[in-house]
């Protein structure tokens, strides 16, 4: 493992911002920590830089335990949301700042200045100040300088914040290939559901100050292990139940559930997961094990699909996504009365601690 954090504890008088994290970041890979306004995400960060010492725990690069040592003796490249780029200093003195304080000789200087400006697409802009350039552009300043000493590990704090969304998605893209061409182990922050599941290998989801759970992003997405996870990544349909036999449960006001396999000891309270984009409707429902007629209290188009809100008689709203063809009419309207169905495998099951 290149980044090893083990019970790593941080409390700031009555606030504990991080509750026992323990973390593993593999050699070039790209762990995103994903989670709401305040749960800890920024003060993990701190301690993995050497800006905040945890109160207890350790933080470990490779094989050397780094918990103490201050941040320019980690070896680390940051960017965060406000570039804080020198506003006095040319492009190319921004990114050279971290080779001078490494005491890199001049022509070496110039050669990975040059490069690390070719990598983010700004080769041409060295002698420009940062007040005059885009966001977009000062934020690549920012990624250039944070890799131009060939760190061992890059932190990036919510760096797209401040940008607008398709600019955001530009760079969202460019950092990935970045970071997978110049195989950096990246320790990547964000709130935003969307840019974690494009971005990682590995998506770790905060809450709290800690970690709920550590997967893949189809892992997280399709088999998440609790319900903040079900609820904070992507859309969900989430229904409390009670397990009954024979790979049922039986669920306030849709009745008894087929699901793949027995969801556990029957009487055992269970959560339920059904993803919009796992239900049908009308005739494409007619064949499925689970069904129910309810009212469409909402369409909203979205261009690629529909999103439709039904309500079963007496039981919960189901959330609907279904995929739209261009010119094809909508495939339900508000106020009818529809089947809405869904397949045992589509249900996921989290077990109630
Ligand atoms: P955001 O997405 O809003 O940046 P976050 O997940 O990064 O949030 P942190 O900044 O790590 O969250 O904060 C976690 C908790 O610790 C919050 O309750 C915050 O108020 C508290 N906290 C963080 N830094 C300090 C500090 N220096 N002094 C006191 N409390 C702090």
């Amino acid at each position: 493992m290149d980044l090893t954090v083990r019970g790593a504890v941080k409390r700031f008088g009555a606030v504990t911002a991080l509750a026992g994290v323990d973390l593993d970041v593999a050699e070039g890979e790209l762990l995103t920590i994903l989670g709401p306004s305040g749960s800890g995400k920024t003060t993990l960060l701190k301690v993995v830089a050497g800006f905040e010492v945890p109160d207890e725990g350790s933080v470990q690069l490779g094989s050397v335990d780094v918990t103490l040592a201050p941040p320019r003796a980690r070896d680390v490249g940051m960017v965060f949301q406000n570039y804080a780029l020198f506003p006095h200093l040319t492009v190319a003195q921004n990114v050279a700042f971290p080779l001078e304080m490494r005491r890199v000789p001049k022509a070496e200087r110039q050669s990975r200045v040059a490069e690390a400006l070719a990598l983010v697409e700004l080769s041409g802009y060295e002698a420009r100040l940062p007040r005059q350039l885009s966001g977009g552009q000062q934020q690549r300043v920012a990624l250039a300088r944070s890799i131009v000493f060939n760190p061992r590990l890059l932190l990036l704090d919510e760096p797209f914040g401040a940008l607008d969304r398709k600019l955001r998605e530009a760079m969202q893209l460019e950092v990935r290939r970045l970071q997978r061409r110049l195989k950096l182990t990246t320790l990547f922050i964000t709130h935003d559901q969307e840019e974690a599941l494009i971005l990682s290998d590995r998506i770790a989801v905060m809450n709290a100050g800690r970690l709920e759970q550590v997967g893949t992003p189809s892992e997280v997405y399709a088999r998440p292990a609790t319900r903040f996870v079900a609820d904070f990544v992507g859309e969900s349909n989430l229904f409390d139940g009670i397990a009954g036999p024979d790979a049922t449960a039986e669920v306030p006001g849709l009745g008894r559930l087929f699901l793949a396999a027995q969801a556990g000891t029957p009487g055992a309270r269970v959560t339920l997961l059904l993803r919009p984009e796992a239900l049908r409707i009308g005739g494409a429902a007619d064949p499925l094990a689970n069904r129910a007629a309810g009212q469409v209290v909402e369409t909203v188009f979205l261009g690629l699909s529909v999103k439709l809100r039904i309500q079963p008689e007496g039981g919960p709203e189901l959330l609907v996504r279904l995929p739209l063809r261009p010119s094809e009419p909508p495939p339900a309207l508000e106020g009818e009365i529809v089947t809405v169905g869904f397949a045992p495998e589509d249900v996921h099951v989290i077990r109630q601690a």
